[in-house]
């Protein structure tokens, strides 16, 4: 099989040697029971990271977030949600069909809310009203940009929130490459919120798993939940070997964001529509309409000289920087859309 850059996301990232040989070696026990001692040890390295008190190692960033929700809310309330946010367009409407929530959705360009909008939809109960009892944001935001909401914004929505008995979810599928951009450590930036989640198989290169952290009480009843969904699995420690390996090297994430850089510089050059003010991590979307070519055509033909990109819009592609396509493949990745964009105007 041909070997491609694979750019199309950065959960493409393969378990390295060091963190197979975690997994082979591996102690394990039983997660139901409560005695697999990795998975603990994965958990309690969560919650100190986050800074809550307890935290819950999950299948995905999807099951981490139904179940925070699960944890958080109760039938026939509302929660509020980004517009373009990846739990109300993408987990396959399990807001609804799992929790049975009704999501209202906001807009919030680059993941930031409009403070009085959301501050006129905190609503409470009344004898027509589903009452908001739930606040969710995503850092970074989204999947298709990768912006770093900074924790002054978090800030506030939590205060806004908190003032009226709201808790706040941080969708933070992607929240260590907001920590890395903004060199602040996770605890610090989640501080307000009351519970945050975070995948291991995406750029940190874990096969499988992501975390929930929170307050002893929410986790307490979200293990019942995950449990609930399916996800009480067994020697779970496997997989939490690889996710204590992710997680010790989180802070290598700034690598990405230096390739995403220079690459995005580079296909600028190309004469492609990337703006440079929105590569704040490792995502770079790519506007295709200076070249006057669909996704589909772009995307057919970097593959043909051995570089995959995921298309997003008609005329709009995503490049995700990461670990298993390092600095010294940069300029191959260059030279294949240029080779690329050469053979489609000629
Ligand atoms: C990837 C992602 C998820 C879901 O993670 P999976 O592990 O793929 O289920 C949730 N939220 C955001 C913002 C993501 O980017």
């Amino acid at each position: 099989m041909r070997e491609y850059l694979d750019l199309r996301s950065d959960t493409v990232t393969r378990p390295d040697e060091e963190m197979r040989n975690a997994m082979r070696d591996a102690e394990v026990g039983d997660v139901v029971m409560g005695d697999d001692p990795t998975v603990l040890r994965l958990e309690r390295m969560g919650a100190e990271l986050f800074g809550k008190e307890a935290c819950l190692m999950t299948v995905s960033g999807t099951m981490s977030n139904q179940t925070a929700v699960l944890s958080m809310t109760g039938r026939g309330e509302q929660i509020i949600v980004h517009d373009k946010s990846h739990m109300f367009n993408l987990e396959v409407a399990g807001l609804a069909q799992i929790s049975g929530v009704q999501p209202r959705t906001l807009p919030a360009p680059g993941g930031r809310y409009d403070l009085g909008e959301l501050e006129a939809n905190l609503i409470g109960t009344a004898i027509q009203t589903a009452p908001t009892t739930l606040v969710c944001m995503e850092n970074t935001f989204n999947l298709n940009q990768g912006l770093v909401v900074e924790k002054e914004h978090i800030d506030q929505v939590c205060e806004l929130a908190h003032g009226k008995g709201v808790p706040v979810y941080m969708d933070g599928a992607r929240i260590l490459n907001a920590a890395a951009a903004l060199d602040m450590e996770p605890d610090v930036l989640c501080r307000e919120t009351d519970a945050v989640s975070v995948c291991l198989s995406k750029a940190l290169g874990c096969p499988v798993g992501s975390l929930l952290a929170g307050s002893a009480e929410m986790i307490e009843k979200a293990r019942r939940m995950r449990q609930m969904l399916g996800g009480g699995w067994r020697q779970g420690g496997v997989l939490a070997a690889a996710g204590i390996v992710a997680l010790n090297r989180w802070k290598e994430l700034k690598q990405d964001h230096l390739r995403a850089r220079s690459l995005a510089e580079g296909l600028l050059k190309l004469g492609l529509g990337v703006n440079l003010e929105q590569v704040q991590t490792n995502i770079i979307r790519i506007d295709l309409s200076p070249v006057d070519l669909t996704a589909a055509a772009f995307c057919g033909r970097l593959a043909e000289f051995g570089v995959l990109a995921k298309p997003v819009e008609l005329q709009a592609v995503r490049m995700i920087c990461h670990r298993d396509v390092g600095d010294e493949k940069i300029s191959a990745v260059l030279q294949a859309a240029a080779d690329c964009l050469n053979s489609l105007a000629g």
